[in-house]
């Protein structure tokens, strides 16, 4: 799942829109459904959800040669369910027929009918080490919740605030399909979507393991949330991350800003071309929030929850509590490991400006 806080630096997209094998105004819209074509090929599938700030998430629904597979498969609730057999079948085809779903990271909105399609025959597929980590995050125990309970109470989120969001996550599981097999494809590797050859690229931050795929021929990148055109993914801090998420987040899209990409399909908001200038804006979003986070903390020690809701003011909803603490936390540790903020021990945990 992603943020609903919005970027510092939201610049419409249609200013950049064009340029590539067709405009918004002569993408294919059905007068029945919202399914669009985006690329040669390439259909959008628009699945509603029931997160406030959130939606949509879009499903790419991909045609080769011998084929059809997916990318990414939204929650499952009845209307998502509904919306992605309309789409299959504005394409004039059923789940049945689609031969792979490759599902670009373990949070629900992208993960959640993965089980529904296994059930139907379709191969899912995911980043190797991502598919243990799902298996912890929606664990019938609730192991990872219950942690990030602790740790945010260590952190200073007050209790029953904690328990709303302990709650809210556990609700969300329960759209989540079991799923009995998952293939692993590693960083690298080819993932053959219908007859087009896409690779795996290993894209951390937003999940230590989340993953887009890229497909050469086309300059096509299936993005996930790796890089969205309107909002900007929620990096989170979590007691089971790797050590520094935002490091991560930072490292990576400096490394695919210069792929040779002629349209990003991300799984939020609308296609767009100019990857580049979105990977400045995001990283120039992180710079400014790594400074507003030094702000915060101030020249006193202060919990991760003070400073969280110094820098978000307006929290609407449990999940948006867990993002800002989370978001906060990854700030915090990035600045940590680079001397700029100490972490002192106590209950709660304090910060201060080294
Ligand atoms: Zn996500």
């Amino acid at each position: 799942m992603i943020s609903a806080l919005r970027g510092l630096h939201p610049r419409p997209l249609d200013e950049r829109a064009g340029g590539f094998h067709c405009t918004e105004r002569d993408l294919s819209r059905s007068p029945h459904t919202l399914t669009e074509l985006v690329a040669p090929g390439v259909r959008r599938i628009p699945i509603p959800l029931p997160i406030r700030g959130l939606s949509i998430v879009n499903a790419y629904l991909v045609e080769g040669a011998h084929g059809w597979g997916l990318v990414d498969a939204g929650l499952h609730t009845g209307e998502a369910e509904q919306a992605l057999r309309a789409g299959l079948a504005d394409a004039g085809i059923g789940i049945e027929d689609l031969k792979r779903v490759f599902v670009t990271h373990l949070h629900p909105d992208h993960m959640g009918m993965a089980g529904t399609l296994e059930r139907a025959g379709v191969e899912v597929l995911m980043h190797t080490p991502e598919i243990g980590a799902a298996q912890r995050v929606w664990s019938k125990g609730h192991e990872a919740i219950d942690a990030t309970y602790d740790w945010f109470e260590r952190h200073g989120m007050p209790r029953d605030v904690d328990e709303g969001m302990r709650q809210a996550w556990i609700a969300m599981g329960d759209r989540v399909d079991d799923l009995d097999h998952v293939a692993g494809v590693d960083d690298g590797d080819a993932v053959d979507l219908g007859g087009r050859a896409t690779r795996l690229r290993w894209t951390p931050g937003h999940t230590d393991y989340h993953a887009v795929l890229i497909e050469e021929r086309d300059g096509l990148l299936f993005a996930g949330d790796h890089v969205l055109p309107r909002i900007t993914s929620n990096i989170g801090l979590y007691p089971s991350s790797r050590d520094d998420p935002l490091g991560d987040f930072i490292g990576t899209l400096a490394r695919v800003r210069d792929l040779p990409v002629k349209r990003v399909l991300p799984a939020h908001g609308d296609p767009f071309d100019d990857l580049a200038g979105r990977v400045d804006e995001l990283l120039a979003h992180h710079a400014a929030r790594l400074e507003a986070t030094i702000a915060a903390v101030g020249t006193a020690e202060r919990d991760a929850y003070t400073i969280a809701r110094k820098i978000f003011p307006v929290l609407r909803s449990p999940h948006e509590e867990r993002f800002a603490l989370a978001e906060t936390l990854a700030h915090l540790r990035y600045l940590e490991r680079k001397v700029r903020v100490r972490e002192v021990d106590g209950s709660p945990a304090r910060w201060r400006v080294t």
